[in-house]
């Protein structure tokens, strides 16, 4: 925390405030990475994107995620500490975010989700919105499909984007269901084996009962809800300092958090 600048954690926890969890995400990551350009950063896979917020929960919080758990076994209340570094795994370089699917006569040209589209996603908190943001997500991947005349339905994927010219834009509607199924599919196993950390999964195990289980981890709502009670902590001690002295909110972000924290001790707060 001593390093980074105030001002900009400060920005970024005022423009990701009233946003969706995916544009906050992206919030997050231009804070990670400020000397890419953003629409470099909205093509960073889901994967890329969680891989740079660890780094940047690790720079700001340090190298432990500790939250509670429950465990689903005995429901004993547990505290989780888990090394960052445990989580992190490396993540493949996309050479081509360009896939080929093969299913039923048609071929599906496909690329994995990025971190621009879960940024565009409206936020999913109702249930038939999430539906609709899960399909708007999935338009968004496809991109291109044609019908094979041979029809041989022979399925499989591949990654070769030299064989995949995309036939043009088309509407998920007008491709079957069970088609669109099994591209539901091929993105997950794609994104699993090419972008491992787009979904994490914390392996988990209760001192009570023993019981071992996997919990997704969120690493965009962790890292927002500790940025969200460090500005809470920061705004207050503005307000303290600048209720004491006199300052401006500007003088006292400027100041080193050491330099603070002595003027707080002055004032007996
Ligand atoms: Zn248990």
């Amino acid at each position: 925390m001593l390093t980074f600048p105030t001002a900009a954690l400060l920005q970024a926890w005022e423009r990701g405030h009233d946003a969706s969890p995916g544009r906050r995400g992206l919030i997050l990551l231009v804070l990670a990475h400020p000397d890419v350009p953003v629409a470099l950063l909205e093509n960073w896979s889901v994967g890329q994107r969680d891989a740079a917020l660890l780094g940047l929960f690790e720079r700001l919080f340090g190298g432990r995620l500790a939250a509670q758990a429950e465990c689903p076994h005995c429901s004993a209340a547990l505290q989780m500490d888990i090394p960052v570094a445990a989580v992190l795994a490396p993540v493949p370089e996309l050479t081509s975010n360009r896939f080929v699917l093969e299913h039923a006569g048609y071929r599906l040209t496909y690329r994995l989700p990025t971190a621009g589209d879960l940024a565009a996603l409206a936020d999913p908190a109702s249930v038939s919105r999430d539906d609709a943001s899960s399909k708007w997500l999935l338009q968004q991947c496809l991109l291109g499909v044609s019908e094979r005349d041979d029809a041989g339905s022979q399925d499989g994927d591949g990654s070769d984007p030299r064989e995949s010219e995309p036939a043009g834009p088309v509407s998920i509607q007008d491709i079957p269901g069970e088609v669109i199924g099994a591209l539901e599919a091929s993105i997950a196993s794609t994104a699993s084996s090419l972008d491992p950390l787009a979904e994490i999964e914390l392996k988990l195990d209760c001192p009570e009962c023993a019981f071992c289980w996997q919990s997704p981890f969120d690493i965009v709502s962790f890292l927002w809800s500790e940025l969200d009670a460090w500005a809470a902590r920061m705004l207050r001690e503005i307000h303290i300092l600048a209720s004491h002295y006199g300052w401006s909110e500007a003088d006292i972000i400027a100041l080193s958090p050491r330099r603070r924290l002595y003027y707080r001790g002055l004032i007996g707060i």
